[in-house]
């Protein structure tokens, strides 16, 4: 595997494993209650160009779109619900 670094959470900045139970909330959270483990990776399979910000972040930040994970603290990624949707109607097809 290499040079992975672990990711950790943004909440509590414990790494994943910290996080058990259901939910996986932030552990000792004094403060924190309610807050579940986050990083700053976007969700599996998804880049920057998903995401609602992605035009205000290329042309402020230099995004490319290709980026797997978010400059934004704590994470700002919000899919972009048109373009999902487009993407279903053409997989999806008519009968
Ligand atoms: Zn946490």
């Amino acid at each position: 595997m290499g040079t992975n670094i672990t990711p950790r959470c943004v909440n509590c900045s414990r790494p994943a494993e910290s996080h058990i139970g259901e939910g996986r909330t932030c552990p000792g959270s004094a403060g924190l209650v309610g807050r579940h483990y986050q990083t700053m990776q976007l969700p599996s399979g998804l880049t920057c160009n998903d995401c609602q910000f992605m035009n205000f972040c290329h042309g402020f930040l230099g995004r490319e779109g290709s980026e797997t994970s978010c400059d934004w603290f704590p994470i700002k990624f919000v899919p972009d619900i048109a373009k999902f949707q487009k993407l279903k109607q053409t997989e999806g097809g008519a009968a």
